[in-house]
């Protein structure tokens, strides 16, 4: 359960807004020089405090974090030239079984992965190690149709033209059990109560080393508490803007794993680790952002939302099906995204209310500009961020570029009211995947090649697990994410 405090309050509103614009120019033999001669520098320094290997990762369309590394020595070659990675993890299922697409599949070919030196981190928890997120380029340095984080830069880049900016943070839920007992049933950690001290004190070391890595990394955390399902913890982390915000909490996840590892845990980002029980969501905040003022406040819209800010969460509101096969991207979402689990699984907006896809926080009064922001709940763990933030800025600017209205509001828990009366989001990936097939503003964003990749893909899952109970996808996806 997520609260909006002063000190979140103040980062939404003093950190600098979004990064520079990126459109989709290619590697020119000057940039690559620039690069190289960055990465120098870099990998000396990162050299002289003990690193080793440096980690170049990316996130696939299944939602895994996938990664190459290279010895330090060979970052400088590495920032400029790239490391060779196959296009066919565009269509790698979570199960690591490759499927093919329209435009992306097949065994031939190569693509470069280079790696963002601006986010080059060394890692807290696995020493000797830093890590850097990757675009993906084909080798004669044109960006890849298929990649991710470039799909989400164009979105960003898309907004700046419109003169605005997104700032989003995306919470973490994640579920612990013991490494060292077998993997199926989880052996969990602590059998403290949902938000309990107790889990607190079990853990006590590991949520305390957590806090630690976390700082050395230069992730702010607003805030970490054990959640309501067995073994589970949530934090929060600063809005950024989209892009690092999708890198950190790639980050993030990597972190908490390998601190885990370090006190004998297994992590899991399942979104549903036990069938029937709560899951692990990726919630979205967001705010909109004109000349550095927060459009969710002092608007004539509900709340004072400003006619933009409204526009955009109505844009995301209605392509939430659609945007379903991106956020909730596993046959096993639909274990999760229930009613009266605060997952959202309607699709309506209200004030502070936890059972809408949409809940709009105001923050307290008096505490400042920057606070109020929105809270798409609906989205899980699963989901490769990259792809989230890019689809969600895709579908929030046509809203903003059709001016749309927010429906009325919904202030009570949907379950309670008359069937029928807030629409259901889709119960099943399929639903989703159907409504995504009908998504011109998902298939124009995303590109061709990059939406029919993300079709096979969550088109192979659905045939993969198709028969499967709940138990056995839960128990078939637990431990891949
Ligand atoms: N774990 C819940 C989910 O699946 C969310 C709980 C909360 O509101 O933080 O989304
Ligand atoms: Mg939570």
């Amino acid at each position: 359960m997520s609260t909006t405090t002063a000190e979140q309050a103040e980062s939404w509103s003093s950190e600098q807004v979004g990064e520079p614009p990126f459109g989709d120019e290619p590697l020119t033999a000057e940039l690559r020089a620039e690069r190289a001669a960055r990465a120098r520098v870099a990998a000396a320094r990162l050299a002289a405090e003990g690193v080793e290997g440096v980690i170049l990762g990316w996130v696939d369309n299944a939602g895994l974090a996938r990664v190459k590394t290279v010895p330090v020595r060979r970052l400088e070659q590495a920032a400029a030239w790239g490391v060779g990675a196959a296009p066919s993890f565009d269509v790698f299922l979570v199960d690591d079984s490759i499927t093919t697409s329209r435009h992306i599949g097949g065994p031939a070919g190569d693509l470069r992965l280079i790696p963002d030196l601006g986010r080059l981190t060394r890692l807290a928890a696995q020493p000797g190690w830093a890590w850097a997120p990757a675009d993906r380029y084909a080798q004669d340095g044109t960006v890849h149709p298929g990649c991710q984080r470039r799909f989400a830069q164009r979105m960003i880049h898309a907004a700046r033209l419109r003169g605005l900016d997104l700032r989003a943070g995306i919470e973490i839920e994640w579920v612990v059990a013991l490494a060292d007992a077998p993997e199926q049933p989880p052996v969990y950690p602590t059998h403290g109560p949902a938000y309990g001290l107790h889990r607190l004190v079990d853990l006590s070391d590991y949520l305390r080393d957590l806090l630690h890595a976390f700082d050395e990394q230069g992730l702010s955390v607003l805030q970490l508490h054990p959640e309501y399902a067995p073994g589970q913890f949530e934090l929060s982390l600063a809005a950024q803007g989209p892009l690092g915000a999708a890198d950190t909490t790639v980050l993030a996840r990597q972190t908490i794993r390998a601190v885990g590892r370090r006190h004998g845990l297994r992590t899991s980002y399942a979104p549903a680790v036990e069938p029937g029980g709560v899951g692990n969501g990726g919630h979205l905040h967001l705010s909109l952002w004109r000349e550095g003022r927060n459009l969710a406040q002092g608007g004539p819209g509900p709340y004072g939302l400003n006619g933009e800010a409204e526009s955009f969460l109505a844009g995301v509101l209605a392509e939430l099906p659609a945007l379903l096969a991106l956020g909730a991207p596993s046959p096993a979402s639909y274990l999760r995204l229930l009613p009266q689990r605060w997952a959202g699984a309607f699709q309506c907006w209200g004030m502070e209310n936890r059972e809408a896809a949409l809940r709009l926080i105001p923050g307290p009064p008096g505490e400042g500009a920057g606070s109020a922001n929105a809270e798409f709940k609906c989205f899980d763990a699963a989901a490769n961020p990259y792809l989230l933030l890019g689809a969600v800025l895709a579908a929030g600017l046509t809203g903003v570029d059709a001016r749309r209205a927010l429906p009325a509001e919904t202030c009570d828990d949907p379950a309670l009211l008359p069937e029928g009366e807030v629409p259901r989001l889709p119960g099943t990936l399929a639903e989703s995947v159907a409504a995504y097939r009908t998504s011109g503003v998902l298939r124009e964003a995303m590109g061709d090649p990059l939406y029919e990749a993300v079709l096979a893909v969550r088109l192979g899952e659905i045939e993969l697990f198709a028969g499967h109970s709940p138990e056995q996808l839960a128990a078939a996806t637990r431990w891949r994410y």
